[in-house]
């Protein structure tokens, strides 16, 4: 398992809107693994291997970039930078955070933290006040002279390790950094092997998902596929505190086969086709369904005059904050039921 680029692509900067050292690192990895690579106008990296014969049927895999952060909004004469967010991240996450601010000269660090006073002299009352994530600010420790360096529009992100804990691994930006993976590990596992594909497929690294599928929106349309399949991560509420209805995944039982979340319904022939397909290969699945959200198949299935679409899902524990957790055995199952899947159109 190449966990070496899972750990480059999480550890790459890239908000919603500034996906480009994301895209740069993985145009480096593709090379050699697709007939055309071109960028759309939002920034999605659009990847494509020619089908066989006149009018080969068309699978695109949507891949979201982004990840979720923030944008510098204000900077004060002190220095200190205000931020909005691109995103959304549970704001009881925020406190005392190590950031990168990402800007045109380079990369800074710094803290994040919310306005207010520290415990010990808050009142009975600040105490139980949850700050919104737009009372949050950065302190990159250099005073009034951050102004000299960091201006509106410049970006944040969190600024965790990446970290292997037996079965698991724990980064922030799994969300979806696990997609880009699997866009790249599944197409390079076809070329290892010598698989051969009949379909047309095309692997898009979208731009901006976290803010509303807006660059699977544009690359679908550019597409036009047959078949669109949003890969991305979704809950593992497998911990203590959850009732088992609301698990929607169990950690290490396998790759989610993705049916319905806030934004769509899966094409049912293709969740049993994908379902088919994982017991003929001993591939470890589970079908999912979670109540709210969105994500890219939604767009892909709704885009010019539709396309049948289904969900591919990595169940994460914990996401949507800086230690997003995933089970490595249900990331390989990912990438081979994706594999097989392409190998058998
Ligand atoms: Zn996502």
């Amino acid at each position: 398992m190449n966990i070496d680029l899972l750990k480059r692509l999480c550890e790459t900067p890239g908000v919603p809107g500034r996906e480009r050292r994301v895209r740069e690192l993985i145009l480096s990895e593709v090379e050699g693994l697709f007939d055309e690579t071109r960028v759309d106008t939002l920034g999605s990296l659009i990847c494509t291997r020619k089908g066989k014969g006149e009018k080969p049927e068309k699978v695109m895999l949507l891949c979201h970039m982004d990840e979720i952060g923030f944008l510098v909004s204000h900077v004060t004469d002190k220095g200190f930078i205000h931020v909005d967010p691109v995103g959304g991240f549970d704001p009881r996450n925020l406190f005392s955070r190590r950031v990168l601010v990402c800007t045109e000269t380079g990369d800074h660090k710094g803290v994040m933290n919310a306005e207010g006073k520290p415990i010990h002299i808050q009142s009975a009352e600040e105490r139980k006040k949850m700050p919104e994530p737009d009372e949050f600010f950065v302190d990159t420790g250099h005073g009034a002279a951050a102004k000299d360096f960091v201006q509106v529009g410049d970006y944040v992100v969190m600024n965790e390790p990446f970290e292997e804990m037996g079965e698991k691994i724990v980064s922030k930006a799994l969300d979806n950094r696990i997609a880009c993976w699997l866009g790249i590990e599944t197409v390079r596992a076809l070329v290892e092997q010598g698989l051969e594909h009949q379909c047309e497929l095309t692997v898009a690294f979208t731009a901006q998902e976290e803010v509303g599928l807006r660059g699977a929106r544009t690359a679908s349309f550019g597409v036009q596929p047959d078949i669109g399949i949003g890969i991305d991560t979704t809950l593992s509420c497998d911990t203590p505190g959850v009732p088992e209805k609301d698990q929607t995944t169990v950690q290490g039982k396998g790759v989610g086969i993705h049916m319905k979340d806030g934004s769509f319904i899966a094409d049912i022939d293709l969740v049993r086709e994908f379902e088919a397909l994982a017991k003929e290969k001993d591939i470890a699945h589970q079908r999912t369904i979670l109540h709210r959200g969105g994500q890219d198949g939604a767009a892909v299935q709704q885009t010019a005059a539709g396309s049948r679409a289904v969900g591919i899902v990595v169940g994460t524990r914990y996401i949507h904050t800086v230690a997003e957790m995933i089970d490595k055995r249900d990331l390989e199952a990912a990438r081979e039921l994706l594999t097989a899947f392409i190998a058998a159109r």
